[in-house]
């Protein structure tokens, strides 16, 4: 069994961990600040498969069905529950394309009235809905199962330890190298989400990977209940297990700065009145923002880069969530 080292402690490098010491690598895993502190701790949560952009939904897909199983090992060996719930969704449309697009794209179609009886509070403008398969869990929650299930296997995670560099000799690293020591390793990957193009120019490798700018807001929709999850034009309003409702999510280039601002909020507190009117009457609870990691042709990069035994897991862009199980194999299946 192999020595590896993972570098970043968001969902990718906490997958892909958990993976590996299931299947009985040595694992160390190294995050510079804390686990799940920037996207993978903003995210939604929202497990959908269908989508308009890259990455394919077929991996998606795959990707989804490993949750389960996923889920039922690592909240045994956590003791945490992750809110892990399986529940559908709607894709409402407000114009008649948008309404023979949906239709087209296949899905169980309701039209106005049966949406209307579906979810009571979606607007009267609503002209019909995909019914959609989607699951949500809660992101940080999740983050830290996986990590105490890789540590319950007596492997060893470090917080505030950042990588700044590697002893690399020819086609391989040997070492990975932090301000507090060295740790040998037959692998190492670079799981640091838009900071994997830094980490990874430490090795003299360079990775396509850019921060985008998302932001969040949650609502107390006070007596209001949803109970789907509503996606429309690459926003979202997820009822969570709380009772809050998450309005997502932007999309911007802001290099690394993930402060939210005004006109980011504004924009999803106008897409949550737009789908459901009744929400003008929420409480805005709280903004937030992360940074989603994109490549330049939307797609993830899992393989090795430039070195034999470096491999780079990142660039999952807005599905990093629910790509992250597919990650974990994808790497595993690269060093076995
Ligand atoms: C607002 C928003 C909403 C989203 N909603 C969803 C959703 O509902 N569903 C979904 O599937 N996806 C969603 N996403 C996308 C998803 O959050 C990301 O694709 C995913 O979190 C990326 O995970 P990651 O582990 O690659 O990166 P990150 O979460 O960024 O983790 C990388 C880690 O590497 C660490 N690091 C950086 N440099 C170093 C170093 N030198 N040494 C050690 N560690 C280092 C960082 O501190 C960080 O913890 C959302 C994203 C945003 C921003």
């Amino acid at each position: 069994m192999a020595k590896v080292v993972v570098i970043g402690g968001g969902v990718i490098g906490c997958a892909v961990a958990e993976r590996l010491s299931f299947e009985g690598h040595q694992v160390t895993l190294l995050e510079r600040d804390q686990l799940a502190c920037r996207a993978s701790g903003a995210a939604a949560g929202e497990l959908s498969p269908q989508s308009t952009t890259v990455p394919a939904e077929e991996s998606a897909n795959q990707s989804l069905q490993l949750f389960p199983e996923l889920i039922a090992r690592i909240e045994k060996d956590s003791a945490m529950n992750v809110e892990y719930r399986v529940q559908e969704g709607l894709q409402p449309a407000f114009e008649p394309e948008e309404v023979a697009r949906l239709r087209a794209a296949g899905g169980r179609w309701l039209d106005a009235q049966a949406c209307r009886k579906a979810e009571p509070s979606l607007s009267a403008d609503v002209l019909g809905a995909v019914l959609l398969k989607h699951a949500h869990l809660t992101p940080p929650r999740f983050v830290r199962a996986l990590a105490r299930a890789v540590a319950a296997r007596g492997a060893a995670i470090r917080e505030g330890t950042p990588v700044i560099g590697f002893e690399r000799s020819g086609d391989e690293v040997h070492r990975v190298i932090t301000a507090a020591g060295s740790h040998e390793a037959d692998w190492a990957v670079i799981a640091a989400g838009p900071w994997s193009k830094e980490v990874a120019s430490t090795a003299g490798v360079d990775v396509d990977v850019r921060p985008q700018r998302g932001q969040l807001a949650a609502l107390d929709p006070r007596a209001l209940v949803l109970k789907h999850s509503v996606f429309w034009s690459n926003g979202y309003l997820v009822p969570k297990a709380d009772g809050t409702i998450i309005a997502g999510g932007t999309e911007e280039d802001s290099g690394f700065d993930d402060r939210p601002t005004v006109a980011g909020i504004a924009t999803l507190l106008n897409l949550a009145r737009r789908l459901v009117p009744d929400l003008g009457a929420a409480s805005l609870l709280r903004a937030w923002a992360g940074l989603r990691p994109v490549t330049r042709d939307g797609r993830p990069i899992v393989e090795a880069v430039g070195v034999r035994n470096l491999i780079v897991a990142t660039g999952h862009h807005r599905k990093g969530i629910l790509l992250a199980p597919l990650a974990a194999m994808q790497v595993a299946s690269l060093i076995s």
